[in-house]
C-alpha cells in the first residue's frame, strides 16, 4: 500500500534558515507530504505553530543553548552540543516515525548542520541540503575549495578579475567573505568545506537551492559535479502565489515585534517610504548608525527603520565611551516628528508588501533580498560580509534592481552616500525608472517559478517523486 512520503527537516536556529524552512515545509505538506520540523528548543518556543497546516508536526530539543546562543558563548561548545543533542534526537525520530507506521523518506536539512548527512547515511536514508543562499554563492564556495583559491586571495575590489564558469564576472568585494584574505571567521570558512566534503561523498548529492531556475541560470549547473535544484522563493504563499491566503507570515519570528507600525504606513501615501533593516544578526557600530540616521535626515524622506535591541544595547556600550553625535539627535528629532518610526521588529515581508514603501535599505541577506525581489521594492544594497556582497552584486549588476553604497576607506558608508542612493532610487530620473521597470520584471518571473507547472514547482515535485519513491 503506498505511504505519504514523510520528511524529516532539520532546521538551523536562525531567523534567516527558519523562515525559508518553515516555506519549504509547507510547501511540501501543499503536495501531500507530511513534515516534521526539527530545530532547537530556543528557536522553538518563538514559532506560532496555530499557522502550521495539516500534516507538519513540530519537534524541538535541547542543544544545551535554551536562551539562545550569544555571540559571547563559547561557539566550538555550541556546535558540538548542537551535533551531538541534534544527531541523537533525528536518530529516535528516524526510530519512533517506522514504528508509528509514518518512516521517514528522506533528511532535510539546512546549511551549517552537515552532520545531518551523516544520520542519513548510517539510517540508509536519502538526505537533502536545503542551500538558503543563492546557487551563485554555493559555486562560489565549490569553486574556491577546488582549485581556485589563489585567484581569489589576489584579487581586487575594483577590478572584475575573477572569472568562473556560470558566473558573471566577480571582483573581491564580490565574494562570500569567508573566501576573502581578511576573513577572521575561520570556523565558518571550515564549515562550508565539511559541507561540501559531505556531499562529494554521496553518489547522488541532492542540494535544494532557495532560489529559481530563471534568477540565476548559469549558477545552477555551473559546476559539473552538482546541479542545484531550484525550488524557491520560499515566501509565505499570500505574497507569492496566493495558494494559501492566511499564510502572510513566516510564522517564526525569534524576536519581539511591534504592532503599531501598520496604521503609520496606512497614512503614508504609495511608494513614499524607505525601509530600513539590516537583518537578524548584523549589528553596526555607532558611527555607521549616524551615517545611516545622517542620510536618512538629508534625504527628507519618509522611513521605517527596524534597530533590534542588541543594536541599541551596543550603541549604550559605546555612548559610554562618546558624546551622542549631533546627526542621530537630528534622526530622532525627525522621529519625533514623524518624518520617521523606529521599531525593534516587523513582519518584513508584510512591510515589504505595503503599498507605501517604495524602496529597501538591505544588508542583503538572502531572504530579504528575495523578499524585496518578489514585493517588487527596489533596492539599496548596504552588504556587509558573508554573502551578501554577493548577492549585492546580483542586484545592483545582475537584475538592476537597486543601487549599491560606496564605503568610505574606513569602510563606513557616509550620509552623503546613502543620501545619494536614495535619491537614485527614489526620484523619477533614468535610474530609479529603469530599477522599478526590472522589479516589476523579476516579481513576475519570481511568481511564475513558483505557480502550478513553474521551474520551482516542477523542480520540487520532481525531487519529491525522486526521493519518495513508492510513496503516494
Ligand atoms: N525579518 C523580519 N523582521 C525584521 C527583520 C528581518 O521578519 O524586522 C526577517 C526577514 O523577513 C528575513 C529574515 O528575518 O526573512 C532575515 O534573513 P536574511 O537572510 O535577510 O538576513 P540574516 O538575518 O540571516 O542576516
Amino acid at each position: 500500500m503506498a505511504v505519504q512520503p514523510h520528511f524529516l527537516l532539520l532546521t538551523y536556529p536562525a531567523q534567516g534558515h527558519i523562515n525559508p524552512a518553515l516555506q519549504f515545509a509547507k510547501g511540501l505538506t501543499r503536495i501531500g507530504a507530511l513534515v516534521t520540523l526539527v530545530t532547537s528548543l530556543s528557536a522553538g518556543r518563538r514559532m506560532s505553530k496555530t499557522l502550521f497546516p495539516d500534516g507538519l508536526s513540530f519537534v524541538t530539543f535541547s542543544d544545551g543553548y535554551d536562551d539562545g546562543f550569544k555571540p559571547e558563548d563559547d561557539r566550538d561548545h555550541f556546535t558540538s552540543e548542537l551535533k551531538r543533542r541534534g544527531s541523537q534526537t533525528l536518530n529516535e525520530l528516524i526510530v519512533d516515525s517506522a514504528k508509528e507506521g509514518k518512516p521517514v523518506t528522506c533528511l532535510v536539512y539546512t546549511m551549517l548542520l552537515h552532520w545531518a548527512s551523516e544520520v542519513a547515511r548510517a539510517q540508509h536514508l536519502p538526505a537533502a541540503l536545503l542551500w538558503i543562499q543563492p546557487a551563485t554563492v554555493f559555486d562560489i564556495y565549490y569553486y574556491y575549495f577546488n582549485g581556485y583559491g589563489d585567484i581569489f586571495n589576489n584579487c581586487k575590489d575594483t577590478s572584475y578579475a575573477i572569472e568562473l564558469p556560470g558566473l558573471p564576472p566577480l571582483a573581491s568585494r564580490d565574494l562570500p567573505s569567508f573566501v576573502l584574505p581578511s576573513n577572521t571567521y575561520t570556523f565558518a570558512l571550515q564549515m562550508f568545506q565539511e559541507q561540501l566534503e559531505q556531499l562529494s561523498q554521496e553518489t547522488n548529492p541532492k542540494v535544494l537551492v532557495n532560489s529559481f531556475d530563471a534568477l540565476e541560470l548559469g549558477a545552477m549547473n555551473a559546476t559539473e559535479k552538482f546541479n542545484l535544484i531550484g525550488i524557491g522563493p520560499l515566501i509565505p504563499s499570500a505574497f507569492l502565489d496566493g495558494k494559501d491566503p492566511l499564510d502572510k507570515s513566516f510564522g517564526g519570528d525569534i524576536f519581539h515585534g511591534s504592532e503599531d507600525y501598520t496604521e503609520w504606513l496606512n497614512s503614508k501615501t504609495k511608494s513614499s517610504v524607505v525601509y530600513v533593516s539590516f537583518g537578524s544578526i548584523l549589528v553596526l557600530s555607532k558611527r555607521q548608525i549616524e551615517e545611516i540616521a545622517r542620510g536618512l535626515v538629508d534625504s527628507g524622506l519618509t522611513f521605517l527603520w527596524v534597530i533590534r535591541d542588541e543594536q541599541k544595547k551596543n550603541e549604550v556600550k559605546e555612548e559610554e565611551e562618546e558624546e551622542e553625535e549631533d546627526h542621530l539627535r537630528a534622526c530622532r528629532e525627525a522621529i519625533l516628528e514623524r518624518q520617521g518610526m523606529i521599531v525593534p521588529w516587523c513582519c518584513q515581508v508584510e512591510v515589504l508588501s505595503h503599498p507605501s514603501i517604495g524602496c529597501f535599505v538591505t544588508h542583503c541577506g538572502w531572504n530579504s533580498t528575495l523578499e524585496s525581489l518578489v514585493c517588487e521594492v527596489p533596492v539599496v544594497a548596504f552588504p556587509h560580509w558573508t554573502d551578501q556582497g554577493t548577492n549585492a552584486k546580483l542586484i545592483a549588476d545582475v537584475w538592476k534592481t537597486g543601487v549599491r553604497v560606496v564605503a568610505n576607506e574606513e569602510g563606513i558608508v557616509e550620509g552623503d552616500e546613502i543620501k545619494r542612493c536614495l535619491d537614485l532610487v527614489m526620484a523619477h530620473g533614468k535610474t530609479g525608472e529603469d530599477i522599478r521597470k526590472n522589479a516589476k520584471k523579476w516579481k513576475d518571473l519570481a511568481r511564475d517559478a513558483v505557480k502550478e507547472g513553474g521551474s520551482s514547482d516542477k523542480n520540487l515535485k520532481a525531487f519529491v517523486q525522486d526521493v519518495g519513491e513508492g510513496c503516494f
